[in-house]
């Protein structure tokens, strides 16, 4: 979807689009699928850009980063960019005495891609490290079962540099 900030010069619209984001580009393993991310805001022309603001949308299902079971997500977030044209920015200068400005988006064009713009959001809520609940017991690094379903006999390891040593003799059952 092409942002079109001139539709918004005369006054505000409504903006709506659901974005389709390939599950390759986002470059996140945990992620196992990721449906629609919706868009809905309003455009409006500020002094000297644009302001957008509205809420994003999304469900997905990513691997609990310890014992490796589908956790679902859905977020609803609220959004807001700030776009001025290139030609207003302030010198290096400038910008290091008033650090509110570094949040503006300056364009050249006054239409162009917003996909990015919503992946780079996208990124921020998907969590770093999901768990399927704080209480996950992750799986036995020896034997590999699942401590949250079933307990094993495998001692507890005193070094991990030892575990890993053990887990490549032990043969696979
Ligand atoms: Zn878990
Ligand atoms: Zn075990």
């Amino acid at each position: 979807m092409e942002l079109d900030l001139e539709q918004a010069f005369e006054e505000p619209v409504d903006l709506s689009h659901a974005f389709e984001l390939p599950l390759e580009r986002l470059g996140r393993p945990e992620l196992l699928s990721l449906g629609p991310v919706r868009f809905t805001g309003r455009l409006e022309k500020t002094e000297p850009g644009f302001l957008l603001q509205g809420r994003l949308t999304f469900d997905a299902k990513v691997t609990c980063a310890r014992c490796l079971v589908e956790v679902p997500v859905a977020r609803a977030v609220d959004v807001s960019w700030t776009f001025a044209p290139l030609h207003e920015r302030p010198s290096h200068e400038e910008l290091e005495l008033k650090s509110a400005d570094l949040d503006i988006v300056w364009y050249e064009e006054l239409s162009f891609p917003f996909e990015p713009y919503i992946e780079e959001q996208l990124q921020l809520e998907l969590p770093a490290k999901p768990l399927c609940g704080d209480g996950c017991r992750g799986l036995c690094p020896v034997c590999g079962a699942d401590r949250n379903v079933t307990s094993c006999e495998c001692a507890e390891p005193a070094d991990e540099r030892w575990t890993a040593l053990k887990a490549l003799r032990t043969p696979l059952s």
